[in-house]
């Protein structure tokens, strides 16, 4: 069996355990003789899972018990939408702050329902290169919304705005649970499951169960947060077979004995990475040494010429996914939780290699 170093941004590495665990209950969940994508979202088993997956959620965030989790689909995509139709009244005004492209598609989705959007902070005068250090709170906004790692661009919140009384709104969708976090410092967290807790398909909300009242009758069903949490996540048929992966990632990340060893670990990665740019001529950050993602690690070379080299011959070496976005080039090495700290030290060592035979 073959195994690659993957650096894909999303759909990205899962744990090979997890996937082991997948194939040894695919044909036959626990002496059930069916699939858990052949089981009833109904049943008796599936609710175990998605309660389960639910309740270890909260255990490893450390998630209050006046906050709601939610699997909902549409991904991080429709989420850009639900939180401005399910959080601002008629005549509001949301705060955002545009540190990226995803940063940038949540604000546009929001204007196109005409909602008011106003842009507090950003970082496009220089290119998103970092995380804006003073963000201005509007007393009188309805949230403000942040993107806690900007996975195009790799840069990452080390801090969170203090928004005092305006509800803070996170895209999480890049860095969620990559290190522990205070929950209670937001009213909603959001993410797409692709990036570091799953497979695609699934989208995690977790909010205060105090927001939920805000939802408008009118909004379609599957978009309304308060019908989905009133119906655990199971108002339609759920995504049964992500969630229940997702289950799995929750306990893989609990093996590895929780988000303060997964964090040790991720900043261990992305220091051995960060250092191997920062010793050499040859390859440059893009990033401000102060806002680096440790999930998404973004550097050049030289020229684009050797960057299209350095892609190429990392694949011959079983380096797979180091192409940054299309819509930024360069290279991109995602690092997710799920990326052992070997391959992290398979490109460092291409790195060397290809830096001594180009530089
Ligand atoms: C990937 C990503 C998205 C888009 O997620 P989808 O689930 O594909 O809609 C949004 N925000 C961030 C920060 C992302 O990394």
């Amino acid at each position: 069996m073959k195994r690659i170093n993957n650096f894909n941004a999303g759909p990205a590495a899962l744990p090979l355990e997890v996937l082991q665990q997948v194939r040894e209950e695919l044909l036959d969940y626990h002496g059930q003789g069916l699939s858990v994508m052949e089981m009833s979202h109904r049943s008796k088993t599936f609710d175990g899972i998605i309660r389960g997956a639910e309740d270890l959620m909260k255990e490893l965030m450390g998630i209050p018990d006046d906050y709601q989790v939610l699997f909902m689909q549409g991904g991080a995509t429709l989420q850009f939408a639900a939180v401005p139709l399910n959080l601002m009244e008629d005549g509001a005004t949301a705060d955002y702050v545009n540190t990226g492209a995803w940063s940038d598609k949540a604000i546009k989705e929001a204007r196109k329902l005409g909602k008011n959007v106003r842009v507090v902070a950003g970082s496009d005068d220089q290119n998103f290169s970092y995380i804006p250090a003073d963000i201005p709170v509007n007393t009188d906004a309805a949230y403000l919304h942040i993107t806690s790692n900007n996975t195009i661009f790799g840069t990452q919140f080390s801090q969170y705005p203090d928004t005092g009384n305006v509800p803070l709104i996170c895209d999480m969708s890049s860095d969620i649970n990559c290190r522990p976090i205070d929950v209670s410092r937001f009213d909603l967290i959001y993410a797409g499951a692709q990036k570091n807790m799953g497979p695609s398909g699934v989208t995690i909300v977790i909010m205060k169960k105090a927001l939920l009242e805000k939802s408008p009758a009118s909004l379609p069903t599957m978009l309304n947060y308060n019908i989905i949490a009133g119906k655990g996540s199971m108002y339609n048929t759920p995504p049964t077979f992500a969630i229940y992966i997702i289950k799995l990632v929750l306990e893989w990340m609990k093996k590895q004995g929780g988000l303060t060893a997964i964090e040790k670990t991720n900043r261990k990665k992305a220091e051995l990475l960060y250092n191997a740019i920062d010793r050499s001529d040859f390859y440059r950050g893009t990033v401000r040494p102060d806002s680096r993602s440790l999930m998404n690690v973004t550097f050049r070379l030289p020229s684009e010429e050797l960057e299209k080299q350095f892609i190429a011959e990392a694949l011959e070496h079983d380096l797979l996914g180091v192409k940054g976005h299309r819509s930024v080039g360069g290279i991109r090495a995602s690092i997710y939780n799920a990326v052992p700290l070997g391959a992290v030290e398979a490109l460092v060592g291409f790195m060397e290699a290809f830096e001594k035979k180009n530089g």
